[in-house]
């Protein structure tokens, strides 16, 4: 078979490759190996030699470890823009140069939101095409000295070319600027595919030391700031942001714990009936008892127990919590008819709820209708999952009351709400502020009531914080009522308290004033 002469060449350097020495003495050998070849081979020799010694001493020259190398890429292979090492090495050196040059910079650091789900969604393919637009958009939306780099799989560093002034609101418009230009669709062979990103950035101005690393870092704080504040937001580093993030990550870090250090607790707010004024229930809140920053609420402590995989513990000790104090009011000869307890997606999911709820109304001897089980409307919006159907089936087969909790965020479906045994609508805070003033409000209860009873739903309207908004929802034909303006959440032993005043005050009759003269 010919050899294609780059083969050849390849077999000639792979041939020299282990013979450094002898290679690298050829040069110096010359007149003798040609004096050799003439002796031996006569003029042909000669002529051999001649010829195929320059060729072996030009190839010889590409193998030998002192030979020149090719340099590092520094540019991604897919999107074409540095690579992290080397966007480090240039924003060192522009970092360097600001002191003595009187400039200064910005970095800013950005992420495609969701690009896990892009990726699993349409694939590869689409994925990558997606960042390889986001490049040439941000890119375009830039100079061309400024620096560029992709800096994880869907996340970019830039750090501008320094300048002698940049404020606040330059920087901002034109993080602006770079998101509107990354949010375009992304056309494809198929359909367009729609993404969002978070942006953080750092001014060095903001900085008392301006360093790649301090710089960088600084503004990957801003960008995580941005993404906790949902999809497509903006943040600018400051220097209380520092602060916020720190204590954040202690709080998170001995959120982890509260469980273990029994530092949860269970606090009630009272639902009440608009037609009597009675209590028809209390929802159970969950509370950290923080040893130095005193009672914390939800938002403080959930996400990190969802995210260490405690919910299915908190549900357990909320829900023996909740029956408890169901007793102990019994007990007591007040009249509680139901609580309710928030189940959070994780543990409707659980294959073991069912037998957990079941256990604990064994416990405390108590029937499951005294139970009620609030589930978040976002949890069954669109095809809930198979296993929150069989649970919510299954719990309302036991007995239980179901709420749907946040009801008109959520986006469920007619359909869904039909589907599921749900018993109650708890009309989100949103619809209710300023019910009583505004009429835009008032045709949104008047609409949810109506749909409820077509479909035979109960309604409970939550963050009532005005009498005027109770009387409101109580003439719209709202059932039931919880918020502020009825009282705050309470740990348990205040709730003994407050139901014999509001019973003293419910069954008070209205004085009637004689007109004096
Ligand atoms: P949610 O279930 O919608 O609970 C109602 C929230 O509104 C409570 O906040 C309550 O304190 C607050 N609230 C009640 N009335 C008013 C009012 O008139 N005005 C205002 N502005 N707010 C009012 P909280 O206790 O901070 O709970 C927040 C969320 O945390 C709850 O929202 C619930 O989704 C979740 N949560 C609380 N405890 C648990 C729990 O044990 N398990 C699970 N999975 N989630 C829980
Ligand atoms: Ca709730
Ligand atoms: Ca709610």
């Amino acid at each position: 078979m010919p050899l294609r002469p780059d083969s050849l060449v390849n077999t000639l350097r792979r041939t020299t490759q282990n013979a450094g020495a002898v290679w690298r003495a050829l040069p110096i050998a010359l007149p003798v190996v040609t004096l050799a070849a003439w002796m031996a081979g006569g003029e042909t020799g000669l002529l051999v030699a001649a010829l195929l010694l320059p060729v072996l001493l030009l190839v010889q020259r590409g193998a030998l470890p002192d030979a020149p190398r090719r340099a590092p890429t520094d540019s991604d292979g897919l999107t074409g823009l540095l690579l992290p090492a080397a966007f480090g090495r240039k924003m060192a050196a522009l970092a360097r140069s600001l002191p003595q040059s009187g400039r200064t910079t910005a970095v800013f650091s950005i992420r495609i939101d969701g690009f896990a789900q892009i990726r699993d969604t349409h694939g590869d393919q689409d994925a990558d095409a997606v960042l390889r637009y986001t490049a040439d958009r941000i890119r375009g939306a830039l100079r061309s000295d400024d620096l560029v780099a992709r800096s994880g799989d869907a996340t970019f560093l830039i750090a501008l070319d320094p300048v002698r002034l940049l404020d606040l609101e330059s920087a901002l418009q034109l993080a602006v600027r770079l998101q509107t230009a990354i949010e375009e669709p992304v056309p494809l062979r198929r359909a367009s595919i729609l993404s969002t990103s978070s942006i953080g950035f750092c001014l060095a101005s903001r900085l008392r030391d301006a360093t790649a690393t301090t710089l960088t870092q600084s503004a990957e704080m801003a960008m995580n700031e941005a993404r906790r504040a949902g999809d497509s937001n903006i943040r600018a580093y400051t220097a209380d942001m520092r602060h916020r993030v720190t204590t954040r990550r202690k709080t998170e870090g001995e959120a982890a714990r509260t469980l273990d250090r029994d530092q949860i607790r269970a606090w009630y707010q009272p639902q009440i009936s608009t037609d009597t004024g009675q209590v028809t229930g209390f929802e159970v809140l969950a509370r950290w008892e923080h040893p130095t920053r005193g009672i914390l609420a939800p938002h403080e402590f959930l996400a990190v127990l969802s995210q260490t995989g405690q919910m299915a513990r908190l549900a357990d000790f909320m829900l023996s919590q909740a029956l408890n104090a169901i007793r102990a009011w019994d007990e007591a000869g007040l009249n509680v008819p139901t609580v309710g307890v928030n189940f959070s997606g994780d543990e409707l999911r659980s294959p073991s709820l069912l037998d957990r709820v079941r256990w604990e109304l064994d416990r405390t001897d108590l029937d499951p209708a005294r139970l009620t089980v609030e589930i978040l409307e976002n949890v069954i919006a669109g095809a809930p999952d198979d296993m929150v159907v069989r649970n919510v089936e299954a719990l309302a087969g036991l007995g239980c009351t179901i709420d749907l909790d946040d009801f008109g965020t959520g986006h469920a479906s007619i359909s869904s709400i039909r589907r599921l045994p749900i018993a109650r609508l708890k009309i989100d805070r949103s619809f209710v502020t300023h019910v009583d003033t505004d009429p835009e409000q008032q045709r949104m209860i008047a609409a949810i009531v109506t749909m409820a009873e077509r479909l035979g739903l109960e309604t409970l309207a939550e963050g009532v914080e005005h009498a005027g908004e109770h009387t409101m929802l109580s003439q719209l034909g709202c059932r039931h009522v919880q918020g502020f303006g009825i009282a705050r959440p309470m740990p348990f032993a205040d709730t003994l308290g407050w139901i014999e005043k509001h019973r003293a005050r419910v069954c008070t009759p209205p004085q009637i004033r004689r007109k004096s003269g």
